[in-house]
């Protein structure tokens, strides 16, 4: 049985409408357009998932929107494209102090508008800090080669901006996930303009604001809306040199074959099915947690969840039992309280494919615990879903190759060393992957069987924005964070200098 948060639903309703206020007074939450507010002239509603209630208006771009954001993002990065990597370096170490001075608005944006416990959000916020500032560290740090390949030739590399950038981002990690964007292509030279999900638009539009006087104008641009609307006319834009998407893999491979008519390079995050390997000598005491956060922190709504456990035969018994009991331990309730450690789905439509997932695991494996919403009168008006564990599954089922998006384990055994790698690569994802041992060479061995482009041991995260992120597969292409994202935002030039005999 889930616990779940004390507050009446009358309280509820009071202090999320007094939440909407404080939002309110944050922004209008126009498009960002060369360094300012640039209303489209059309608005939508984004709405809250805890009382299915709109939060704000923001406006709706569309095709002309990105044409004007294009062409002032090109006269922007005359200028910008001139400035040292000390000075980009410098200026985005101002825009994350801008940004730690307003950790407290940007995680309550963040979390009216997705039902991330306020925690959570706060941690993310200062996740997104920490990725501009290592940009910043890096910037400086550019480095072409000298090729001694002969005497009579000077050549060298130089890396160079592509220019004007578009990045797209989902609606999960709305703040982090623009820092992932904007920090390498600014830090490389190029100009960005970024497409937030209309599931969470607020935070990515505040942190453009934030970067007001700060960055130059028409640097970074914001534009809000659907993905026909403003993801297609964005992506598909003959002006824009490199594209870079986060969410769906169908998305992804629409993504990549609009930019195959332009020839314009993709970087492509997108979903996964991860599985996390509870080897028999796992210590339970540190797996049980980490699966634990890795499928059900932000309410499961997570690229990289473990959501197939691979489980030993020899604990499958007591990990299960654990796991039950772990996965009964949230709290389920108002993000805005501090108890609370797991909110709503962020949307209707995201409840609406959970549950029926929820459906399906009932028809294919075993119900172990939850598989409903939540039964607290307060809560009866938001996306939630219990967090959900599902036993006798089996890998070729749905529930277990299907990405879910939502709080939903699956618990599948194993006997083998060979049994347990087969399963875990037999899905056509390849983002991430756990791994539950004490022993060294299970380990090592593990993270090198596994086709995944992640690989946590004993632990869920924590992301650190030094380590390249991304996934192997249907999965994606390229990486975020690292330096190789530095480097997918900067193309490699060879010049050639001709060396004459010296004669004086
Ligand atoms: P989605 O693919 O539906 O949408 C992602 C973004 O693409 C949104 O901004 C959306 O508006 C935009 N979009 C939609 N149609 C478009 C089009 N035709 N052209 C251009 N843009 C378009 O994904 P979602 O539901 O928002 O997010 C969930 C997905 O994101 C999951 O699959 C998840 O695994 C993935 N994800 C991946 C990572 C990663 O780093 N690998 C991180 C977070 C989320």
């Amino acid at each position: 049985m889930t616990h779940i948060g004390t507050k009446s639903i009358d309280e509820l309703y009071k202090d999320h409408r007094a939440a909407h206020d404080q939002v309110e007074s944050i922004s209008d939450f126009h498009a960002w357009i060369d360094g300012e507010p640039s209303p489209t002239g059309d608005r939508f509603e984004t709405r809250d998932p805890v009382v299915d209630e709109p939060i704000t208006e923001v406006d709706r771009a569309d095709a002309s929107d990105v044409d004007r954001a294009v062409e002032t993002a090109w006269e922007a990065f005359d200028g910008w494209s001139e400035t040292t990597p000390t000075e980009r370096g410098s200026i985005l170490f101002d825009w994350a102090d801008e940004l730690a001075e307003h950790v407290d608005e940007v995680a309550l944006l963040e979390t009216i508008d997705t039902g991330k416990p306020l925690s959570d959000a706060k941690g993310e916020v200062k996740g997104a800090i920490d990725t501009l500032e290592y940009y910043a560290s890096i910037a400086r740090d550019q480095w072409g080669k000298q090729i001694q390949a002969r005497d009579d030739v000077h050549l060298y590399t130089r890396y160079e901006p592509h220019g004007v950038v578009g990045q797209i981002v989902p609606w999960n990690f709305p703040t982090w996930g623009a820092a992932w964007k904007f920090g390498p292509a600014l830090a490389a030279g190029n100009a960005s303009i970024l497409k937030p999900s209309a599931d969470s638009p607020l935070s990515a539009i505040y942190m453009a604001e934030l970067a007001s006087g700060i960055v130059p104008d028409g640097v970074v641009s914001v534009l809000p809306g659907s993905g026909s609307e403003v993801g297609d006319p964005l992506v598909s834009h003959e002006d824009v040199r490199k594209l870079s998407f986060t969410g769906s893999t169908e998305v992804g491979s629409h993504v990549m074959h609009s930019a195959a008519d332009t020839i314009t390079p993709v970087t492509l995050e997108l979903g996964g099915k991860s599985p996390f390997i509870v080897f028999p000598d796992a210590d339970l005491d540190k797996v049980v947690p980490a699966v634990g956060a890795g499928i059900f922190y932000a309410t499961g709504e997570i690229c990289d969840a473990f959501s197939r456990a691979l489980v030993h035969e020899d604990v499958l018994e007591e990990f299960t039992e654990r796991f039950v009991a772990h996965a009964e331990s949230y709290v389920l309730g108002d993000p805005l309280d501090e108890e609370t450690t797991m909110g709503p789905l962020t949307s209707e439509s995201q409840f609406e494919t959970v549950t029926e997932y929820m459906d399906i695991g009932r028809e294919e494996a075993t119900l172990l615990t939850g598989g409903s919403m939540p039964e607290d009168p307060a809560l009866s008006d938001g996306w939630y879903v219990e967090p959900t564990v599902f036993g006798n599954v089996e890998n070729d089922m749905q529930i277990a190759q299907e990405e879910i998006f939502g709080p939903v384990q699956t618990i599948i055994p194993f006997s083998t060393y060979e049994e347990a790698i087969e399963l875990a690569n037999d899905v056509d994802y390849g983002l991430a992957a756990g791994i539950g041992s004490e022993s060294t060479s299970i380990v090592h061995n593990a993270a090198a069987d596994i086709d995944a482009g992640l690989v946590y041991v004993n632990e869920y995260g924590p992301i650190i924005p030094e380590a390249p992120y991304g996934g192997f597969k249907d999965s994606g292409i390229g990486k975020d964070l690292g330096r190789d994202a530095l480097d997918h935002y900067r193309r490699k030039k060879s010049v050639y200098v001709n060396l004459d005999e010296p004669s004086l």
